[in-house]
This record gives C-alpha cells, structure tokens and sequence, in this order.
C-alpha cells in the first residue's frame, strides 16, 4: 500500500480502513490537537526538505486528490451544484472539519466564493499574516474536479491566521 513506487497516485477510500472493526473502543473520532500534530509536523519537515513552494504545492496535490476521493466516495450522487453544496455541508458538519458555506456562485464564468468558518486546519491558531488552508485549498479544487471533470485554481484569501476568524476561498474554472 506505501511500500511501492508509483508514477500516479494511489490514494483511496479504502485506506481509511474498517475503523469499525479497528478501534471497537475507541471508535472513529479524534482530537482537533492530534490532527494538526499530524498535519504541521508532516508539513514542518517538507518545508525543510524542499522549501515552501514545493510544501504547498505537496500539499495543495494531497488535498487535492483527498477532495477527488471525498467526493467519490460521498457526493457521487448528487446531480446538481445545490445538492453538492448541501452534501458538502452536511459533511463537513458531520465530519467536524468546518461549517462550510457559499458567499457567491456565478455558473456562467465558473468562479465561486466559498467560506469555512471554526475551519479544522486553522481556527485558533496564533494570527500571523498568512494564509495557511493549503490543504484545504487542495481539498476544494478536488471535490469540484470530481463533481465537473475540470480543474480549478482555488486561493484562500482569508484566514484565521491572517486575522479574519474565518476562511474565505476565490475558485476559478481554468478554461
Ligand atoms: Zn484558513
């Protein structure tokens, strides 16, 4: 499963495994503090490795292909865009990663502007004049990517971190 090399990327729904029969105890829910742990360590050490453009740019492709996963996986049924915003909403709700909400849609020229308000990634976190939802941005671009078949360039544009207490997403369909 990680032990191979690969040209594409493998990640898949079934990785998350049977949390079911895993943690029978301790069952499927963890803390917010384990999950940054989890995401700033990993990204402390690729920023050491390869500089901030390479880590967000990682880290934007990891979001991206979990978005690609979470909406196979989740949102496959849903026939038009208010559904998908309700399935989203519903999920991000239920799986505790933010209360997620659209500021503007315009179909026409495909640009979006979503929020994500107590935001898993950052809310909290000490204000420092930048945003830092990379994943998330990823994360986006993926569910959007699964639900039209076109890419999308997604920018965070307000952050907890940049002193907004909320985080604010510009989506554009590339042409
Ligand atoms: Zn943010």
């Amino acid at each position: 499963m990680f032990q191979e090399d690969r040209d594409e990327l493998q990640f898949d729904w079934c990785m998350i495994g049977d949390i079911g029969e895993g943690r029978p105890t301790l069952g499927p829910e963890t803390t917010v503090a384990i999950y940054r742990m989890m995401q700033f360590s990993l990204r402390d050490v690729l920023i050491k490795e390869y500089g901030v453009e390479s880590a967000d740019r990682l880290f934007f492709a990891a979001g991206k292909r979990a978005g690609i996963e979470l909406y196979r996986n989740n949102a496959a049924d849903c026939e038009t865009f208010d559904k998908l915003v309700t399935k989203l909403q519903q999920l991000f709700l239920g799986l505790k990663v933010g209360i997620f909400r659209v500021e503007g849609a315009n179909h026409k020229s495909g640009q979006y502007v979503f929020t994500m308000a107590e935001d898993l990634d950052c809310s909290g976190l000490p204000v420092s004049e930048e945003t830092v939802c990379t994943f998330d941005e990823g994360l986006i671009a993926g569910v959007l990517y699964g639900f039209t078949g076109k890419e999308f360039s997604v920018r965070e544009i307000d952050c907890w971190c940049s002193g907004e207490r909320i985080c604010r997403f510009e989506v554009k369909m590339l042409k």
